[in-house]
């Protein structure tokens, strides 16, 4: 009976003390942020990231679902478009994990609005429309991680650098190979558009 009041004291007192951030029998948590080198705005910026990437992501999910639709039954774009969802939210979990380790205890990652997909469409004519979508919605995130960059700049020079070499150079990669599928595609829909798309999705 005794042992089981201290058990019950002694959860008490862990639960009412171990609060994430709080100090710890009298110690305040040791902290990874590092003022020098931490620029706030630079932070909020890569944080506003996270939610244009999950948007980009829900755009994507929607893509792959419309080319899923029986009525539509075009393979090889929906698993096309559902690897781009899968991509873009472990995209945004990167920036988070970027952020933690940073030390950012906020975890109000996705902003006040509620989330929407990026361009707010849910049905596509042809193939052809939905990669040219790709292609605009890749160079808005592009055009979203070049003004964090600039945010960041000389303040924050490791933020600006990884911003530029981790997420930079395969965004222009992939609007590289956007731009070739478009262009593909259009020369294969010479006078016979549906025979195009459907042959253009094995190949995807
Ligand atoms: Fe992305």
């Amino acid at each position: 009976m005794f042992g089981m009041m201290l058990f019950v004291l002694f959860v008490a007192s862990v639960s009412a003390t171990c609060h994430v951030g709080q100090s710890v029998n009298g110690f305040a948590p040791a902290l990874a942020k590092d003022h020098a080198n931490f620029f706030q705005l630079c932070d909020d910026a890569i944080k506003d990231q996270v939610r244009i990437e999950f948007q980009a992501s829900l755009q994507y999910l929607l893509m792959g679902a419309h080319f899923a639709q029986d009525s539509v039954n075009l393979g090889g774009f929906s698993d096309f478009f559902y690897g781009h969802s899968d991509e873009e939210r472990s995209h945004g979990i990167q920036f988070v994990e970027y952020l933690r380790m940073r030390g950012l205890q906020d975890n109000d990652f996705l902003g006040q609005q509620p989330l929407k997909p990026t361009l707010e469409k849910f049905t596509w004519k042809d193939g052809l429309e939905a990669l040219t979508d790709a292609l605009s919605m890749e160079k808005m995130v592009s055009a979203s991680i070049k003004s964090k960059i600039d945010i960041c700049g000389t303040e924050d020079p490791q933020a600006a650098d990884w911003l530029t070499g981790t997420w930079l150079q395969p965004q222009l990669e992939e609007q590289r190979e956007l731009a070739g599928k478009i262009n593909t595609l259009n020369k294969f829909r010479r006078d016979h558009d549906n025979l195009a798309d459907w042959l253009f999705d094995q190949e995807l």
